[in-house]
C-alpha cells in the first residue's frame, strides 16, 4: 500500500515523502481512510507504531478540505499527557504541514502565559496541549474550545492514569461544535479507557495496531 492511494493533497504527500515515509504503517493504513470519511476513531496503538502521523495526516487533510471561515481559536485540538510528547507531535506536525499554510501552537506547563497569549492570538489551526495547562486557560477564559472541530486524545490511557479524566471530559463538553474525535491509547484494555471512550465517541471505528 502507498500513501498516494489515500485521498490526500499532493503537498501533504510530498511532505510525507520528504520525511522518508515510504509506506503507511498498519495503524496508518487503518486509521487514515476512516478518519478521512469523517468517522470517530478508537485506536489501540502504542508508541513506535506510527500513531502520531496516523492522526496528524487526516487532521491536516481536514483543515485543507474545510478552510477556516472566521477567525477564532484552534480548530484541531490535540491533547497529550506530557510536555515531551507535545513537542514531538509539534515537530512531526510542522514537517507534515511544511507545504501548506497552517498555524500550529503548543501549550504546556513550564512556559509563561505571555508566550501562550501570543499563540492564542494567532488563530491557530492546530493546538497541541497538555491537559493541566489547557484547563487553567479554560478556567481563566483565555482559551475557548468552541472552535474545536476535531478533537484528538493522544495516549488517552496515560492521561486517565495521570488523573486527568475530569479535565478531559470538561474539554470534550466545552468543544460543543466538535465534528469528529480520535482517541489513541497504548491499550484499550481496562475499564477506564473503555468507559471514557463510550462517553465521548460516536460509533467509532475500532482499530488495533
Ligand atoms: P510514533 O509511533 O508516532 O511515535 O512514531 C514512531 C516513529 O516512526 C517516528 O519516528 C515516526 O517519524 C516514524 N514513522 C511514522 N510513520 C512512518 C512511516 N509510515 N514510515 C516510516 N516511519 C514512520
Amino acid at each position: 500500500m502507498q500513501f498516494t492511494e489515500f485521498d490526500l493533497d499532493g503537498k501533504l504527500i510530498s511532505a510525507i515523502k520528504k520525511m522518508g515515509y515510504e509506506t503507511p504503517t498498519s495503524i496508518q493504513q487503518m486509521a487514515i481512510p476512516e478518519a478521512l470519511i469523517g468517522r470517530d476513531i478508537l485506536a489501540s496503538a502504542p508508541t513506535g507504531t506510527g500513531k502520531t502521523a496516523a492522526f496528524l495526516i487526516p487532521a491536516i487533510q481536514y483543515l485543507l478540505d474545510f478552510p477556516r471561515k472566521e477567525p477564532g481559536f484552534a480548530r484541531v485540538l490535540i491533547m497529550t499527557p506530557t510536555r515531551e510528547l507535545a513537542y514531538q507531535i509539534h515537530e512531526q506536525c510542522e514537517l507534515l504541514a511544511a507545504g501548506v499554510h497552517l498555524k500550529i501552537g503548543v501549550v504546556t506547563g513550564g512556559i509563561n502565559y505571555g508566550t501562550h497569549k501570543e499563540i492564542f492570538e494567532k488563530n491557530n489551526d492546530i493546538l497541541i496541549a497538555t491537559p493541566g495547562r489547557l484547563m487553567e486557560y479554560l478556567e481563566t477564559e483565555n482559551f475557548h474550545a468552541e472552535n474545536v472541530e476535531l478533537l484528538i486524545l493522544d495516549e488517552a490511557d496515560r492521561m486517565l492514569d495521570m488523573g486527568f479524566r475530569k479535565e478531559m471530559l470538561r474539554i470534550c463538553s466545552e468543544a460543543v461544535n466538535r465534528r469528529q474525535c480520535f482517541l489513541f491509547s497504548a491499550t484499550l484494555e481496562g475499564e477506564s479507557v473503555e468507559k471514557f471512550a463510550e462517553r465521548i465517541l460516536q460509533d467509532p471505528a475500532l482499530l488495533e495496531a
